[in-house]
């Protein structure tokens, strides 16, 4: 981001404006935090802002100021559109690729606004504004270094410090990342200091599960892991039927891979699910190896070193077959675990 870029954007934020607010498919905490947490900040200032995401979003995240005005492209895809073709300004958070929205992608693509990206995962795109820091635990995190920017930190409420703290919260694994620093608890203190009820925020998101959820865990655990040590790595894999079989509701699979990441000796692990006809796949790694770069080079997808995401396919069986076929290709995955 230039100099330039950042005064273009504070003269267009000078007055109200026309503001769209979006983030990737399948909007987890950050996604959905740091979206909410620009929303009524930018809402506070003035400006008329719509938040649309490109589908539904887990229940669990349902508790945040400003939830009730957030519409959905694919269930109202004709408000949406028109709603982003009159925007001045489009904020893209939390994703580096207009792919990541999916069927929502043309329209943004289409609108004239100013094109604003907010992010931290590898290889983003150019937007007319980008801020994106890989090395940032979190949007969230960016979303008070951008309002820092703005020199206005002082206009976060408990309503937007609560939305940041649960962003945060949740893509480091409640603060347990290697992507947190000093920093990140400092911006977390502060939002503390500004309302942020911790125990709260962790209550609603994380102990807020359905019976069938923690059965469909056990169920993974006990039935559907596999442990593949040679390589130092773990899959769990779920199919539609199992998943109706435990009445699945969008969320319930959510952090299962990190079990089969939690065992000892493993430093890969891969989850694959099929919805929506399609193989959605979670990886998650631990030190150097990229699952990044495996999920771009192989499952058309991406993310962060140690947690990406793809899609391969339409049965879990096939998508199986293929990440165990490269598996004997990734030497540096024998390596890691030589090393372990
Ligand atoms: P999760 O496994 O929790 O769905 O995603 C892990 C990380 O990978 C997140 O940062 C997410 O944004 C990213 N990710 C997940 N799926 C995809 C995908 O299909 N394509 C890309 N580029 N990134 C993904
Ligand atoms: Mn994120």
């Amino acid at each position: 981001m230039s100099v330039e870029e950042l005064n273009k954007l504070k003269e267009l934020l000078a007055d109200p404006k026309k503001i769209v607010i979006t983030t990737h498919r399948g909007p987890d905490g950050d996604a959905m935090g740091s979206s909410l947490g620009l929303y009524n900040y930018l809402i506070q200032k003035g400006h008329q802002v719509q938040v649309i995401t490109p589908n539904d979003y887990p229940s669990f995240l349902h508790w945040m100021k400003g939830n009730n005005h957030v519409i959905q492209f694919t269930k109202e895809p004709e408000a949406a559109e028109r709603i982003t073709l009159e925007a001045e300004i489009i904020f893209c958070l939390d994703f580096n690729t207009l792919s990541r929205i999916d069927t929502f992608a043309p329209v943004v693509e289409q609108a004239k606004a100013f094109k604003v990206l907010i992010d931290h995962h590898q290889q983003p795109d150019e937007f007319d504004f980008t801020l994106s820091d890989t090395s940032a635990c979190s949007t969230a995190q960016l979303i008070y270094e951008f309002l820092d920017m703005f020199g206005d930190v002082e206009a976060i409420n408990q309503d937007i410090a609560e939305c940041l703290y649960a962003g945060i919260m949740t893509d480091t694994g409640n603060f347990r990342f290697s992507s947190v620093t000093a920093k990140t608890h400092e911006i977390v203190a502060f939002l503390i200091s500004k309302g942020a009820q911790q125990d709260k925020v962790y209550d609603l998101v994380h102990d807020n599960n359905s019976v069938n959820r923690l059965k469909l865990l056990g169920y993974c655990l006990n039935e559907k892991l596999e442990v593949l040590s040679e390589y130092g790595t773990a899959i769990i894999s779920l199919t539609s039927d199992e998943l109706k079989r435990f009445q699945y509701q969008k969320g319930d699979t959510e952090g299962v891979v990190n079990y089969a990441l939690s065992i000892e000796g493993i430093s890969v692990a891969a989850f694959f699910v099929e919805r929506e006809g399609v193989v959605k796949i979670s990886f998650r790694s631990k030190g150097d190896f990229s699952v990044n770069q495996l999920a771009r080079d192989h499952f058309n997808g991406g993310g962060h070193i140690n947690a990406a995401g793809g899609a391969y396919g339409t049965k879990v069986e096939e998508a199986i077959e293929k990440f165990k076929s490269i598996l004997p290709d990734n030497q540096s995955l024998l390596l890691i675990n030589k090393n372990n």
